[in-house]
């Protein structure tokens, strides 16, 4: 698909109210709903825009917080839905997420339920959660959406925190019958700036793991704010295609929209291109000039600008920002150096007496 003319994936949230604590969320959840978030009208009016401009449509993930919270969420499935959308949930496991609700999303027609599990056991997931018993509600809810038919993606943070989990997560994820895992690289971004961080070799290493490990497995395995898992692939798994393809990152084939209407690159990265009940979502991912220099490998700098790697890669543009202030600075977790790459020697010159 034309990476240019729309997402392949676009994650809405719905709202920033959600019953969990987690220490990485970059929403900073709260309790409560915003009196200001988008209304089910406007909700609908951004559906129509997507279905009637963009072919082929996104994949729409409706996430939160969590959008359980929002009372007219089965509303606003059975919109996308019946607009041919392709419709995944991202709930929160709270004692709101019942197997009647999640009865209903397969009856409504949802394709998708993401479940978070962070690590094997409840001393990993639990404490990452802030809540007790959610390692247990969540491996639950997992084998309920598996039994109602839907497709199971398990999404994994990782962090300081989590990174000794993630074999043992490999073994879970097989046992859940997942359809998809997808590995996220905490960016650190709203409550996850205070997160102990993995070292740019502990990435490395991990992305390697994986790439070696999704050789292993019939599901789909992804890193998320890691795109240099790309150059991992091509590095350890020879004849592999996909990674000769442009990654699907920030502002290229991805885009998200937060619980006010402000379209922005993805959720680890809140700058905005402009708001939905302005203008249309199509128009914002194809012409403003936030997304369009995302999408230009040549902005890139430092190590990605020089990287023969940038075109199928470019590194997180999200994690650049969060650790850089610069949306095109090199990518703070991957170790990689390009091949006659040099430091660029300091410009200022000695004073000689
Ligand atoms: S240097 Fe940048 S573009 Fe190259 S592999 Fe690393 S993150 Fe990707």
């Amino acid at each position: 698909m034309d990476l240019e003319q729309g997402p392949h994936v676009l994650t809405w949230e719905l709202t920033r109210a959600c019953g969990l604590k987690c220490r990485h969320c970059r929403a900073n959840a709260i309790p409560r709903r915003n009196a200001r978030e988008l209304s089910l009208s406007e909700v609908v009016t951004v559906l129509d825009d997507i279905a009637s401009t963009l072919a082929p449509p996104p994949l729409m993930v409706f996430t939160g917080g969590d959008p359980v919270e929002r009372s007219d969420l089965s509303d606003i499935l059975r919109a996308s839905v019946a607009r041919n959308l392709h419709t995944a949930v991202s709930p929160s496991v709270t004692p709101l997420l019942t197997r009647k609700v999640l009865e209903e999303w397969k009856e409504i027609g949802v394709k998708t339920v993401s479940i978070s599990i962070d690590g094997p056991s409840p001393a990993i997931h639990d404490r990452f959660r802030r809540v007790d018993g959610t390692f247990a509600a969540s491996i639950e809810r997992a084998r309920d959406v598996r039994d109602l038919g839907m497709g199971l993606q398990v999404n994994t943070s990782i962090c300081g925190d989590t990174l000794p989990g993630v074999p043992g997560m490999g073994e879970l994820v097989k046992d859940l019958g997942v359809t998809s895992w997808e590995v996220f690289f905490v960016v650190p971004t709203g409550r996850g700036r205070v997160l102990p961080k993995i070292t740019r070799e502990a990435t490395e290493s991990t992305l390697k793991w994986l790439a070696t490990y999704a050789q292993t497995v019939r599901f789909r395995v992804t890193a998320i704010a890691a795109p240099q898992f790309r150059r991992l692939i091509l590095e350890n798994v020879p004849g592999s295609p996909w990674p000769k393809f442009p990654a699907i990152r920030e502002a290229q084939g991805f885009a998200f929209i937060d619980h006010l209407g402000e379209v922005c690159p993805s959720g680890y990265l809140p700058v905005s291109a402009g708001n939905v009940r302005r203008t249309p979502f199509s128009k914002l991912y194809r012409d403003s000039p936030l997304f369009r220099q995302l999408r230009d490998p040549n902005r890139l700098q430092g190590r990605c600008g020089a990287c023969e790697y940038k075109r199928i890669c470019g590194g997180s543009r999200a994690r650049a920002y969060a650790v850089t202030g610069d949306l095109q600075a090199e990518d703070p977790a991957c170790p990689y150096v390009p091949a006659g790459w040099e430091e660029r020697p300091s410009l200022v010159l000695p004073v000689h007496a």
